[in-house]
């Protein structure tokens, strides 16, 4: 570049150093560097013009290559045809990437929608035609909401975070079931992968199906299987000795049987049922009572002492028995766990953030690689313990689907050799102290 100025420098001086001399021989200094001067200005001018209408033919002509010249002009064409070039070059591989991820996302089986911060359709895949019914150009900057209306899906994309997905099934085939996961990015736009899981889902319902059924038909034949041991062990006397405590044995087993099918019953029902609608709001404390004396009922050998710590006046909304199954399993495994005269604490916080129940017990504790699987089914700390004590090992799986059925969390907090803290954390609508007119109306109950 700079030797392009200077041999461009170089002529200039070397036309004006001519000028000066051609107009020292004429007598007409002044004159000859005038027409010198408009000599060049009339040049400049001219590739000026030629520039401009290189420049304004368009994209089509900026391909051509520029019009021929020489000198600083053109140095200054090809460096414009070349950065031209370069931004075009720049321009195809863009355009290659685009195409290149349009066509791939066009062959995924997987929906991927784009929605724009107001909730628009913004871009869409072929799939996602498929799945959900989505129609090119004309869904463009519709309303989401306003073509999947199913209300479990508003209140999944009205979150702020989405952890978990959520399983709906098709807005135009409801024999297909939908996996939908939400990511957000960018100013408030949100990117919806949807799955069709479908085949998954089957599977799975005829898992729910087989436990169901394999539970419902053998619980006839242990039923009875267990009356009868239980009928021989009240007529010991009658029996040979040697076979007591075999008799002894197949009853506890038939028992044990009884309960893990009692369970898994319990387990697959709350699997299957849809939640009702029908709520029930109940005072925390005597429903805290209940189970306390319940506990005591049943383990009366234990002498425990059972601490309640609630006010009299907070309350209890959802599926009363599906919750009383939740915290009284909690209740009897602290129970069942907590050594003779232990202590146990049922313990609810109906202001809290968020409102609590819990149950803390000063037995052996947990240790904490068995905390984050405790809820699985059949997963038991000590097998040896639990069949002690008559263990199923689906208790806290019962505990976990009652809360989430109850939009509610269980939080396991254990010390080896310490003691247990069983925390149900509940939304603020279903735990909470007694609304106002309840406490107005209970008021006017006990004076009447
Ligand atoms: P199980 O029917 O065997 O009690 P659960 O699902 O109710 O099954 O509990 C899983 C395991 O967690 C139990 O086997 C037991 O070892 C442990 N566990 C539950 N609650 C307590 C507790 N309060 N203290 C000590 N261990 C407990």
């Amino acid at each position: 570049m700079f030797r392009d100025w200077r041999s461009a420098i170089k002529w200039l001086l070397l036309a004006f150093s001519l000028l000066v001399i051609l107009g020292l021989l004429l007598g007409e200094l002044a004159a000859v560097l005038a027409l010198g001067m408009g000599a060049y200005i009339i040049y400049t001018l001219f590739q000026l013009r030629r520039l401009h209408r290189w420049l304004s033919t368009g994209q089509s002509v900026s391909r051509a290559p520029p019009p021929e010249t020489f000198g600083l002009w053109g140095f200054i064409y090809d460096g414009i045809y070349h950065i031209q070039r370069r931004e075009r070059k720049a321009l195809e591989h863009l355009k290659n990437i685009i195409d290149k991820a349009q066509d791939s996302t066009a062959a995924l089986e997987i929906a991927v929608v784009m929605i724009d911060s107001k909730g628009r359709l913004e871009w869409w895949n072929p799939a996602a035609e498929k799945l959900l019914g989505l129609i090119t150009p004309k869904d463009k900057n519709q309303l989401l909401t306003n073509l999947i209306r199913e209300p479990r899906f508003l209140d999944y994309f009205q979150k702020e975070t989405y952890v978990t997905p959520l399983q709906l099934p098709s807005p135009v085939d409801n024999r297909l079931m939908l996996e939908y996961q939400i990511t957000r990015f960018g100013e408030g736009e949100r990117l919806i992968l949807i799955r069709d899981i479908s085949q998954l889902h089957r599977l799975e319902m005829m898992r729910k199906d087989f436990v169901a059924n394999v539970s419902h038909e053998l619980r006839t034949p242990i039923t009875v299987i267990t009356g009868y041991l239980e009928t021989l062990l009240d007529q010991k006397e009658s029996i040979a000795s040697r076979w007591i405590k075999p008799i002894e044995q197949m009853y506890q087993q038939s028992r044990r049987m009884e309960n893990i099918i009692r369970d898994l019953l319990t387990l697959s029902q709350l699997e299957t049922k849809s939640v009702s609608r029908q709520q029930t709001s109940i005072s925390v404390a005597s429903f805290l009572r209940e189970i306390k004396t319940d506990a005591e009922q049943l383990f009366p050998e234990k002498n425990h002492r059972i601490n309640i710590e609630c006010e009299d006046d907070c309350e209890l909304a959802g599926n009363i028995s599906e919750l009383y199954s939740a915290i009284s399993n909690l209740v009897f495994n602290a129970a069942k766990y907590t050594q003779n005269e232990g202590l146990i604490i049922l313990r609810c916080i109906p202001a809290g953030n968020p409102p609590t129940i819990e149950v803390i017990d000063n037995g052996p504790g947990i240790a904490a690689h068995h905390i984050p699987r405790l809820t699985e089914r059949f997963y038991r700390v000590d097998e040896s313990r639990s069949t002690d004590t008559g263990g199923t090992g689906l208790g806290l799986a019962i505990v976990k689907h009652v809360l989430a059925r109850h939009s509610a969390n269980l939080v396991i907090a254990s010390t080896l050799g310490k003691g247990s803290h069983f925390t149900c954390q509940f939304p603020a609508e279903r735990l909470h102290p007694a609304r106002r007119e309840n406490k107005i109306a209970q008021k006017s109950a006990s004076i009447q």
